[in-house]
Order: structure tokens, then sequence, then C-alpha cells
């Protein structure tokens, strides 16, 4: 039976959306995070960006080191050969990429403006397939931009090329957000069925169907007889409305009427972690959850009314579908209402080790101190908020890591 995996792409669609951004730092805690839960791949980026080089190296780096392990890497490329070429040269050791083109009449006519057609969109995809599996790639997505938009004949014809020349997904994109479950249940499974390649539904929230239609995309290629790779970002940080929000989705997966009985994850998702996962992402992005948002936000356990509040201290179960511990709620959080010492680019000696020992770090002497202290700062210098416990550990625990991930040199 086919499976469902999660393709987190908060390093990609969450970084690039507008009034959005994370620092390199923060970036790589997404991914440790991702790892701690179980999520199988993450999209950790842009291979073909100079300012990435370096992160992408070094968190290469640390899977190699068996830190961010088994999540697997992958990164986002245009679907042209010359975009494989500068990938492979700035990020000599991706394995994993997915390569992006548009399919639509209108994005291509829109787009390119009518110098290419649709003969040339195969073409280009070909040939960045190609290129890919020369420079050793070892898994590729081959994403239709716009598949909602696109004429299911050439969506068929487009991926069955790709797989001919090697490609291991097709990435359908609801780019717009313009499918609902049911047209996108159909699409996806006639896909499964003609096309016979591993499916990734990739949903946008513009009509606030994003998690819905990806339940009902993973439901059609295994309907169809195809594993489902479904594109989630935390919190469901993406362009514009956003993309299907992660832990959303996975409660919809193991949780929703009678759906785990036939569809099951491929790899299981620990979603004790999932409530310090959101909450790092909300800090990160200084982006509120939402009081509504399910599991994570401040009203998804909360009970005000006579009968609802009655109800639930009889049994939670009549008024709540899972229990808080699930998503990883319910410790104390301690939040100091009084003095804080935070870190800050400006830190100094004394309020860093005050710092650290709170969190049981200790150095062998002050020479590795200053050092540590140093990377912090420059770390603030990209985050402009003081760090999180979890990023200090990992400067401390991981230096020369860190240094190259703070490493920012233009024009090289
Ligand atoms: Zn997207």
């Amino acid at each position: 039976m086919p499976e469902i995996f999660f393709i987190d792409v908060t390093n990609r669609d969450g970084v690039q959306t507008a009034h959005f951004g994370l620092s390199k730092l923060e970036k790589t805690m997404v991914n440790m995070y991702l790892n701690e839960m179980g999520i199988f791949q993450a999209e950790f980026g842009f291979p073909t960006t100079n300012h990435e080089s370096l992160y992408l190296q070094s968190n290469l780096e640390l899977a190699k080191m068996g830190v961010l392990q088994p999540i697997r890497l992958g990164g986002w490329v245009r679907a042209t050969a010359q975009d494989i070429e500068t990938a492979f040269r700035l990020v000599p050791d991706i394995r994993h990429l997915n390569l992006s083109i548009s399919t639509s009449d209108q994005m291509i006519s829109g787009k390119f403006q009518g110098k290419k057609n649709r003969e040339d969109i195969i073409q280009m995809m070909i040939d960045a397939v190609e290129a890919a599996k020369s420079h050793g790639a070892e898994s590729i997505g081959v994403n239709a931009e716009d598949a909602s938009r696109t004429n299911i004949d050439f969506l068929i014809e487009f991926a069955l090329a790709a797989k001919e020349h090697g490609a291991h997904r097709l990435r359908y994109c609801d780019t717009l957000g313009y499918d609902n479950p049911f047209s996108i249940y159909k699409t996806i499974k006639t896909l499964a069925q003609n096309v016979g390649i591993a499916l990734e539904i990739h949903c946008h929230n513009d009509l606030g169907m994003a998690v819905a239609n990806s339940v009902a995309g993973a439901k059609g290629a295994i309907d169809g007889g195809q594993d489902a790779y479904i594109n989630v970002t935390i919190n469901g940080y993406g362009e514009r409305a956003g993309n299907a929000d992660s832990l959303s989705t996975a409660l919809a997966v193991t949780k929703s009427k009678d759906f785990l009985e036939k569809y099951q994850l491929g790899k299981p998702i620990d979603l004790t972690r999932a409530w310090k996962v959101a909450k790092f992402a909300s800090y990160a992005f200084a982006v509120p959850i939402p009081m509504n948002q399910p599991a994570v936000g401040a009203n998804a356990f909360a009970h005000a009314s006579g009968i609802h509040a009655d109800g639930v201290l009889k049994n939670p179960e009549n008024y709540e579908l899972y229990d808080f511990t699930e998503v990883g709620r319910g410790e104390t959080e301690l939040v100091d209402t009084g003095r804080e010492i935070c870190s800050g680019q400006y830190s100094g000696i004394s309020g860093f080790r005050h710092i650290m020992g709170q969190i049981a770090v200790h150095f062998k002497d002050s020479e590795e101190a200053r050092e540590i202290l140093e990377l912090v700062r420059y770390a603030n210098v990209e985050t402009q908020k003081p760090l999180v416990e979890d990023e200090l550990l990992f400067i401390a625990k991981y230096p020369q890591i860190a240094k190259k991930l703070l490493t920012l040199k233009p024009f090289e």
C-alpha cells in the first residue's frame, strides 16, 4: 500500500514570502526541529542563491556528521540546465533537488511572453533533469508550477517525460490555491494512474483549503497507486495566504474521521514536538500564532461556556478531539517578569557567562567563552532579537558550523 510522507518547505516557500524572513541560524534550527519531529524531507533553501551557499553547505555538513539525520535536505531550483550548473558549483554536495517550471498556458504565455511553447517547457525540464543526474543528484522532483490551471493531457505528457528521464516525483503545485478537495482528488488520482510516479501535493491557502486539499490530494495519489508527499510549512507560513500548515495536516491525516484506517504515514511524525516548533517559528518569523490556530492557538484547549466547561471537566473527550499533551502542550513555561539578561549583538562576557550558566553550559577557559560570545554576537546581528536556548546550545556545541552559518561575503 502506498504511503504518505511530509516534505516541509518552510525554508523555501516560507522564507520567500513578503514581510517574512529567517537568519541562516534560524533556518538551521528549523531543520534541526524538523529532523527531531521525523519529517521526511526539508526543502532547505535555494542552491543558486549566493548568500545561501555557506548555510546550505554547513547544513549538509551537519547531515554528514549525523546531526541532521535521517532527514533529507533538498534544494529548490528553476528547471534550467544553467541553474543546475550553478547549484552544483555553489553547493557541490547537494544530492536532492526539486526543479521548478511553469506548465499552465496562463504562465507559459504570461511569463515567457510568446518566447516558449509547451514543447519548449518539456525540453527545458528534460535538460534540467539530465543535468541534475549528470551531477550526481540522488533524488529529483519535478515541479509543475500552476499545475491546477494546467491542461490535464499536457500535465500527463510533462510528467511522463519527467519520469522517462529519471525524475522520482512530480510536484503538483496548486500555486494559486485554486483547487478544492474534489478537483484535486480527481486530478491527482488521474496523474497517479496515468503516469505512475510518486506525487508531491503542494497547496496554497488562498481559498482557505490548503490543508483539506492536501489531504484529498494525498488520498487521490494513494487511490491511484502512488506514494503521496505532502508539502507543508510550520504554522502555514508561505506565499500570500500561506501553505498547508504542517501540524494541521498531520492531525488531519492521523485523526480525521476514518482516514487513518486506509491511509498511513510512511514515516511516523512526533507531534509532541509540535508546540515547541510552532512557538520557535512564530518567534523567529516574528509572526504571532492566531488564537484559533488548530492545536497550538491559545484557544485550542480553552473552555469558558458552561456546557463546554462542564463537559470537558467530566471527560475531556466530550469537547476535545485530541489531548493537549499529544501536541506537546502542558509544560509550565517560566517567564521572567523581573530582571532579564539576554543575548545581543553588543553583549559582554559577564552577562554572557550568566546566560550560558543558566542553561548549564560551562567553558573550559575564558578563551573558549570569548569565542562563543563572538559567535553569539554575530548571530544577534542577523536575528536582531535575543537568541533562544536551543540556538545558544547549538552555537556552543557546533562553533565551527555556526561560524560558517554566520559568514556572509557579498561579491565574492
Ligand atoms: Zn508554493
